[in-house]
């Protein structure tokens, strides 16, 4: 069963086209494009912390492989033009 859901916002995944060539290996991920989202706002704080970077990510789930974890961004824009609709 796909999870459609962010497990940390609770907001609607969004269907994200991976480029063809990308180590995902898959065709699309579900993202939180969220920019509420309490998971994809700490991590900016956290990634700061503890690596002296600007970036954030934000939570994604595989639903071809059933993995989730953080999927990395640079901009709060990154990965919203790339929505499968
Ligand atoms: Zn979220």
């Amino acid at each position: 069963m796909e999870k459609t859901n962010c497990k940390y916002c609770g907001s609607e995944l969004s269907k994200v086209q991976m480029p063809f060539d990308s180590d995902w290996g898959v065709e699309y991920l579900m993202v939180c494009l969220n920019d509420d989202c309490g998971y994809y706002s700490r991590g900016w704080d956290w990634m700061m912390n503890n690596y002296k970077v600007k970036s954030s990510y934000r939570y994604f789930c595989n639903t071809f492989t059933d993995y989730e974890g953080p999927l990395p961004v640079a901009r709060p824009s990154d990965y919203k033009n790339e929505v499968i609709v």
